[in-house]
């Protein structure tokens, strides 16, 4: 064996050795609570790669939608098709949101479905899609969002995605990453697509 296989050989028992002792130490069974935050894109693409993971292994996903989307959603038509369901937020908020009155009571209606989803042992996952945008404008009570999520079924796991995630909810969660914008197309000008971008 030549000198570079040997140390390459060495180096990688030593990681296994590693990855192997921190399996080993993982024994906890239960859901995780995931955050994913940040300015950059693939937030919402990440939670929705999640639930088709989730699905793919037979398990049970729900998804709530708190942003009104401008488009139509690709993975919605999808994952409706084999059973996943939806709570959309149907009306009120958008980007563009004007009306606090409105966009309170959607918010609030789309929150109890959400509620329904966390108190449903025989759901394995939850996607809160933009749930963080929904406590930034205090249309949802964060400590009420805390608990429910505190006290859900042990072995589901959820994942909320959405830009600024507030302190107490990054603090309460098992996993949290922020995508961080390197770039993105629309600043040089390109259009969102279809198929890519919702
Ligand atoms: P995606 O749904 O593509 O995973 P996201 O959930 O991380 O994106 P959001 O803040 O929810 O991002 O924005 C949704 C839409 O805005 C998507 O069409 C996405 O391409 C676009 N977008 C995301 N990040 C940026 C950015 N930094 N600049 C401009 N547009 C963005
Ligand atoms: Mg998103």
């Amino acid at each position: 064996m030549t000198d570079k296989n040997a140390q390459h050989q060495k180096r990688q028992q030593k990681v296994k050795a590693e990855v192997d002792k921190r399996i080993e130490q993982a024994q906890t069974e239960q859901g995780i609570l995931q955050v994913i935050t940040g300015n950059g894109k693939g937030k919402s693409t990440s939670g929705f790669g999640t639930v088709a993971r989730c699905v793919g292994h037979g398990q049970k996903a729900a998804v709530v939608q708190f942003i009104k989307g401008l488009w139509e959603c690709g993975e919605r038509n999808l994952l409706e098709q084999v059973g996943v369901p939806f709570a959309v937020m149907k009306t009120g908020f958008t980007w563009e949101t004007q009306n606090r009155e409105a966009d309170t009571q959607a918010a609030q209606a789309t929150w109890q479905q959400a509620k329904q989803f966390l108190a449903d042992e025989s759901l394995d996952l939850v996607l809160l899609d933009e749930l963080t945008y929904m406590l930034t404008y205090d249309y949802i009570d964060l400590d009420e969002v805390l608990e429910t999520l505190a006290n859900r079924p042990k072995m589901q796991s959820v994942i909320v995605t959405g830009r600024g995630a507030h302190r107490r909810l990054v603090e309460l969660a098992d996993t949290v990453s922020e995508v961080r914008n390197v770039k993105h197309a629309f600043d040089a000008g390109i259009k969102a697509r279809a198929g890519f971008d919702y």
